[in-house]
């Protein structure tokens, strides 16, 4: 099987639909189970980034002109070292390594129950599940070692803009640090619905 791990939470596949029907019988049948999982929030993880990436040029513009006369002007090196990081995350997701997700498609295996996100109610008691899951691991990427490698990149701007939310390092994947939101899959959330 063919896996690639976007961002955090965010699995994506680069199997397509021919080399599905290629693999041997139980492969197929355990790819087709994930797919729709992983290309749905791998193209709402895209969606946001383009967003995010464009308000953010937006947002240097804006600071350029008004900062254009200041003792510190705008750094635009910041804006190209956050687009550098993303695109080098881009490529990176081609290859298909990561330690997190066998240990989600394990969880979405021995899932409690199959969750419908149906209702107002529903998408809020995920919300909350999500900023749950995002709060262990934004805390264990300060505070252990081995995921703070990765996302002392996050923090590394000097200019505290809106580039900087995409500039999270390029190893989030080798250290599998989407172990944090392995619980809502657990729980049966699937993004498809
Ligand atoms: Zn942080």
């Amino acid at each position: 099987m063919v896996y690639a791990w976007s961002l955090a939470g965010q699995p994506t596949t680069l199997a397509s639909p021919d080399a599905i029907a290629a693999l041997p019988a139980d492969d197929a049948s355990h790819l087709n189970r994930y797919l729709p999982i992983m290309s749905t929030t791998g193209k709402i993880a895209l969606f946001v980034t383009v967003f995010i990436i464009g308000v953010s040029l937006i947002e240097a513009c804006v600071l350029t002109r008004t900062q254009r006369n200041s003792a510190s002007p705008f750094d635009w090196y910041e804006v190209w070292i956050s687009l550098a990081d993303v695109a080098g995350r881009k490529l990176l997701a081609l290859l298909p390594l990561s330690l997190a997700t066998p240990i989600f498609a394990l969880a979405w295996d021995h899932r409690l129950f199959t969750v419908t996100l149906n209702s107002a109610l529903m998408l809020f008691v995920l919300f909350i599940g999500q900023e749950f899951c995002y709060y262990w691991y934004h805390r264990a990427s300060h505070r252990i070692r081995f995921f703070w490698a990765t996302h002392a990149v996050h923090h590394s701007p000097n200019q505290l803009t809106l580039s900087s939310a995409y500039r999270l390092g390029l190893t989030g994947k080798l250290t599998g640090s989407a172990i944090f939101f392995t619980p809502l899959v657990w729980l049966g959330v699937c993004s498809r619905r």
